[in-house]
């Protein structure tokens, strides 16, 4: 396998100058440009199931999964037949339709702390809309989020954030007012004793604590045992809410999302990624008497013009509706053998490796510490990283051009693609 594919790049070369021309940084999306990783983008053309096919005439097995929602492999054909033919009865009405409150019921029923819940259109208007909300319903201006965490790009989140803010190393960005930093409290993941002291020191004045149950945003980082509820006890106490950010997490790593998976409940989770099909969608939702707050209801106002967009219910339905318990059992295997593999391979090469998984989210870090927060995760050697992106792309395997991104396993993935995938991660390693 050592040489078996060199990837062809002249017409994604062509296709990125050409871009940038148009498009700041040639992308929508800055990670997609391959910056930190000093490579040309792939250009895709198609998909399926667990390949994409570029415009160079390469394919790849990919770990990236459109960063997550295609839990079910690309263009799986029930959610595409399910999009044509809702497209055929119009795309957008900006009036109800039974869709929504469907798509509504079905997650009302799979995220145990959730009542009810509004749509929109990404995971950054969920948390922006989920902290507004916050705030309007205790009256308290700060927000605390831990370091290397992401939630969207809203102003008062991107300080210290993780994802691409963190793989281009722009910790603060220009563009946020200094007041609105000032209410956002930071603090490392799984430290429950900074957590603490920062209550002591502005409990009154928190609105809430935002959280990602899994970290995935600064490569995959679990919670310690005790730290999740550690943070509902001090919310709880305080009078804060608590706010899951199951963008990333929900529905991939168990069928009733992370706070399924853990046993606790927030008072608001925010969603989008798995929810939505591949389709733009986002959502927040949680305790009938705080989310009736928000307009109409209640007097705190967000809103949105494709809102509830029929193409996406039903993107999302459709995927909900397949994810049964069986999908995530497959999930589990195929992630955990992708980890003891790429485990095996380290140890054989005695390469420093760490793998963190949880379900279907797999991320191995370049070190031998154990990766608790971003400041270890932070120490893994990128160099080694960069190169081992690139090989993995010449030997036909895509993950994301980033140590702070984790690898998404997808029910598309076979035994083959497994078992390649752990090939091509030797190779890959062998030849840092
Ligand atoms: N929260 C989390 C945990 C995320 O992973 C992301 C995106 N990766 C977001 C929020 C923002 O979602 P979007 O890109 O759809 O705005």
């Amino acid at each position: 396998m050592e040489n078996l594919q060199i990837r062809k790049d002249a017409r994604a070369k062509e296709a990125f100058a050409e871009a940038k021309q148009y498009i700041p940084g040639g992308v929508n999306s800055p990670v997609r440009a391959f910056k930190s990783v000093g490579l040309t983008p792939i250009y895709v053309d198609h998909a399926a199931g667990s390949r994409i096919y570029d415009i160079d005439g390469n394919s790849f097995i990919d770990y990236i999964c459109s960063w997550g929602p295609l839990i079910l492999g690309h263009a799986h054909p029930e959610v595409i037949e399910a999009i044509q033919k809702t497209a055929a009865k119009g795309t957008s009405f900006g009036a109800p339709t039974e869709l929504e409150t469907m798509m509504a019921k079905l997650v009302c029923e799979r995220m145990p702390s959730v009542d009810i819940v509004r749509m929109v259109n990404s995971g950054t208007e969920a948390t922006m809309s989920a902290i507004r909300l916050a705030r309007g319903y205790t009256g308290r201006n700060k927000v605390l989020k831990f370091e290397g965490s992401y939630h969207g790009h809203a102003d008062s989140l991107l300080i210290k954030a993780g994802s691409g803010v963190a793989t281009l190393g722009l910790p603060d960005s220009p563009g946020v007012p200094e007041g609105v930093a000032a209410n956002t409290i930071t603090v490392p993941y799984n430290d429950l004793e900074s957590v603490t002291v920062a209550f002591e020191r502005y409990g009154e004045e928190i609105a809430c604590v935002i959280v990602e149950p899994i970290a995935g945003n600064m490569g995959v980082v679990p919670p310690l045992p005790g730290f999740l509820q550690g943070l509902r006890d001090l919310t709880n106490q305080y009078g804060s809410l608590l706010i899951f950010d199951e963008v990333m997490t929900g529905f991939r790593v168990h069928i009733n999302s992370a706070q399924g998976l853990f046993d606790i409940t927030p008072d608001l989770t925010c969603m989008g990624k798995v929810i939505g099909g591949g389709l733009p969608v986002g959502a927040y939702g949680g305790k009938r008497e705080i989310m009736e707050q928000m307009a109409p209801a209640g007097p705190i106002y967000q809103a949105g013009t494709l809102s509830g967009n029929p193409l996406a219910m039903i993107a999302g339905y459709t995927t909900l509706k397949l994810l049964q318990p069986e999908v995530y059992q497959q999930l589990e295997r195929q992630a955990v053998k992708l980890q003891l593999g790429f485990e095996k391979n380290a140890q054989e090469l005695g390469v420093p490796v760490t793998i963190n998984r949880v379900g279907s989210m797999v991320c191995p870090f370049f070190t031998d510490q154990h990766v608790i927060n971003y400041d270890v995760a932070k120490s893994s050697n990128l160099d080694h990283f960069r190169r081992y992106f690139e090989n993995l792309v010449n030997l036909g395997v895509s993950i994301a051009p980033s140590q702070f991104e984790g690898m998404f396993v997808s029910a598309a993935h076979t035994d083959a693609d497994i078992d390649a995938t752990i090939e091509a991660n030797y190779y890959a390693l062998k030849n840092l």
